[in-house]
């Protein structure tokens, strides 16, 4: 048994949705970003406690995660985030999944579909203000609309766009995003267009623009206690929910000058103990963090030393160690003695999304707190 676990803190995710509510009020609907398998902590189990924490929505990327939700039974209104195959369209109005549009050739697929299906689709008409991903341009944003709303099996429920830079201190950019949103919002209620969701807030976008709440935020990253970048104010008292743990399966005394793991990049400078641990590079910690990340067991930190390998990594446990084959290594989580993941991301060079998403499912999950 390698005993590699990932522990998610339930009890953690709620008090992030909490703190989110709190931050937004009650007015403003909350769709929580449950995309990629909630960022790899797990849709199903997650999306159980959005439900009884009063979110109002799930994000989600493709059908394929829609379907998943719908088939544990989650009853929670869905929002596709990204575009799908006209083939796909089918499954997404059969799922009851509000679905992002950008285009009057998707418009007239979905409306293609619906009436076979004699199904209402609601669409999220998605203008690109300077995301450059998927969206109309703001002119277009008119005549789409009205396609929508012309159209007799499509309901136009929302109406969104998508900040890149909210997360970053220049504000001069997301301010002219939002002002040009407005613009449209007014543009579409001159024709007599309301829809009932406005939405446009990522996490970068709650922390530093409580003016771009409209009636919906979509926050991902805060939900799973990190925050989107290092220039966002920090007071928001979120909490880490994954945590990623193996055991210590190997533990020797070692001379000075003992090579450590491949490439030999690691020597041993003095008499020490060498612990092995069961999890690498496969389970989704950064090989960059080879000679370079700490782990914590006992409540104390330990310097990994050599290359992390595919399913093992060393840490020097000192000369008269206080760990014992089998301790529990905490690789990250939340706890402030030991790693979290926005420090491996930022050894790894990257953000703590990409880390809590590339935790390898073969690792069992283990969901605590409710
Ligand atoms: C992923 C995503 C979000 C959430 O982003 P965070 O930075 O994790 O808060 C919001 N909106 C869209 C369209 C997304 O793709």
């Amino acid at each position: 048994m390698r005993n590699t676990a990932v522990i998610i803190h339930l009890d953690h995710f709620l008090h992030n949705i909490q703190q989110i509510r709190t931050l937004v009020g009650p007015q403003v609907k909350i769709c929580a970003s449950v995309k990629a398998d909630a960022y790899g902590h797990g849709a199903v189990a997650l999306a159980r406690v959005a439900e009884r924490g009063g979110v109002d929505f799930l994000g989600i990327a493709c059908p394929e995660e829609g379907a998943e939700l719908r088939n544990a039974g989650i009853q929670l209104p869905l929002l596709m985030y990204g575009l799908c195959l006209p083939e796909d369209i089918p499954k997404v109005v059969d799922l009851e999944i509000s679905a992002i549009v950008a285009d009057s050739e998707g418009i007239e697929e979905f409306a293609r579909s619906a009436s076979r299906q004699k199904k209402a689709a609601r669409l999220h008409l998605k203008i690109d203000t300077g995301m450059g991903r998927i969206g109309c341009k703001p002119e277009e944003a008119l005549p789409l609309a009205k396609q929508i709303v012309t159209s007799p099996y499509l309901i136009l429920e929302g109406l969104a766009t998508h900040f890149p830079i909210s997360d970053e201190a220049d504000r001069s950019f997301t301010l002219h995003q939002i002002q040009q949103f407005l613009g449209i919002i007014q543009q579409l209620e001159k024709e007599g267009i309301r829809p009932e969701l406005l939405h446009a807030s990522n996490s970068g976008g709650i922390l530093q623009y409580p003016e771009a709440n409209f009636s919906m935020v979509r926050p991902g990253i805060l939900l799973y206690g990190y925050f989107p970048s290092k220039e966002v104010p920090r007071q928001l008292p979120i909490k880490p929910v994954m945590e990623l743990k193996a055991s210590v399966l190997f533990l020797k005394k070692v001379p000075p000058g003992t090579p450590i793991s491949y490439g030999c990049t690691y020597r041993t400078s003095t008499t020490t103990t060498i612990a092995t641990i069961g999890a690498g590079y496969a389970d989704g910690y950064p090989r960059s963090l080879s000679n370079r990340g700490r782990v914590l067991i006992r409540n104390k930190c330990y310097p990994i030393v050599g290359r992390v390998t595919m399913d093992q990594i060393m840490v020097d446990v000192g000369k008269e160690p206080e760990v014992e084959r089998y301790d529990e290594a905490i690789l990250f989580g939340p706890n402030p003695l030991g790693p979290s993941a926005e420090e491996i991301a930022d050894l790894a060079g990257t953000i703590p999304y990409e880390i809590t998403c590339g935790i390898n499912r073969r690792i069992p999950r283990y969901y605590l707190g409710h």
